[in-house]
């Protein structure tokens, strides 16, 4: 190229770059990506419960493959020691509460959930759990009840709010009632397509989604369960990926928490790694879109877990628990994607939700 064909094409370049400016800022606008969020709350899942189903699973956890991890405080208003209640509640609210209450505040008056002021945002959301979806974990994100065993008004909240995606147990709930009323047919109503299997749920391609996997809390994995929770994950990000808005997601693996009220190292490490390969779903999904924030993290200890001894390459490993109840200890936080880096320190559960809202920009 000779120096005046040089300079004609420099002039042509800076012309094309300014003509192309305007247009350019205009196209970033409409095209600005979705934000998506998916929250996986492992109940009960300290340290020691991931270490131990690491070493079970020769040395690999997908969660531990997060580059930003942190550790939340757990206590809940007035107690030293949460529940699951008011655990979900702080996630779902940003508000402590007492213990049994579920997004209620401390007087007794309903708190806004972050699935609520998506839904008013005209985001996607959804939930997925192992348990009932009117156990503590789910409920607090969308019930409003000051005791977190009135199951029939829990239910009866779901109807109050437009989630698009529900995945879980408890089905009786909704339709073997004392009121006599089948919420279920309601749902459907609602333009809910019903599913009551894994399968079924699978068959569903795109809208509203009420999936109920069992009569009360789906069974354990080591009696049945399959990969209800990893398909689970895959089908609800079938779903609310195809809204343009973005969503959010949250996924519990609800019966960590059970091993350990129940002293069962097995049933601990086997719900553990079942929610781990349903954080492996949630990752790829997220390294693909480039626009969803990944955050793994628990509630609260329980068990009192400890770790006296273990073989990685033989995947031995021997616990201890010291308690048959939650603890207080700080649980870690795993994050992935956009955002993911202000989920590092040390905070207050409270916090998730700010953290959750500010990236979601809502
Ligand atoms: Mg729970
Ligand atoms: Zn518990």
């Amino acid at each position: 190229m000779n120096i005046f064909k040089k300079r004609v094409f420099a002039l042509l370049a800076v012309g094309v770059i300014l003509f192309s400016l305007p247009s350019m800022e205009v196209k970033r606008k409409e095209n600005k990506p979705a934000r998506k969020v998916i929250l996986m709350i492992g109940d009960g899942m300290g340290i020691a419960q991931a270490y131990a189903a690491w070493t079970v699973n020769h040395g690999f956890l997908n969660m531990f493959s997060c580059p930003f991890t942190g550790l939340c405080l757990t206590s809940s208003a007035g107690d030293y020691i949460t529940d699951s209640a008011a655990g979900a509640t702080a996630f779902a609210t940003g508000e402590k509460t007492k213990n049994g209450y579920l997004s209620m505040d401390t007087a007794g008056h309903p708190l806004t959930t972050i699935v609520e002021i998506a839904e008013q945002r005209r985001l996607a959301t959804g939930l997925v759990a192992t348990s009932a979806l009117t156990h503590a974990t789910p409920a607090a994100f969308v019930s409003h009840q000051m005791g977190r065993n009135d199951y029939e008004n829990i239910a009866a909240d779901f109807l109050k709010t437009d989630v698009d995606v529900l995945i879980g147990g408890g089905a009786d709930h909704f339709r073997k009632r004392k009121d006599g009323k089948d919420l279920t047919a309601e749902l459907a109503r609602k333009g809910y397509a019903l599913a009551f299997s894994i399968e079924e749920a699978d068959k569903v391609t795109a809208g509203k989604l009420a999936a109920f996997t069992a009569a009360e809390h789906t069974p354990k994995f080591s009696e049945g369960r399959g990969n209800m929770l990893p398909r689970a994950v895959e089908i609800a990000l079938r779903l609310l990926s195809q809204d343009k808005n973005g969503f959010f997601l949250m996924v519990e693996g609800s019966q960590i928490d059970w091993g350990n009220h129940a002293n069962d190292a097995d049933y601990v490490i086997n719900e553990t790694m079942d929610f781990d390969r349903a954080v492996g779903v949630a990752l790829d999904f997220a390294r693909k879109d480039g626009n969803t924030l990944l955050v793994i993290l628990a509630d609260h200890e329980s068990g009192g877990l400890t770790i006296t001894g273990g073989n990685v390459k033989n995947a031995e490993v021997k616990t201890h628990f010291s308690t048959h109840d939650h603890t207080p200890v700080p649980v870690p936080v795993y994050a992935y994607g956009p955002g993911a880096e202000k989920f590092t320190g040390v905070y207050e559960n409270t916090e998730v939700f700010r953290k959750i809202k500010s990236f979601l920009g809502i």
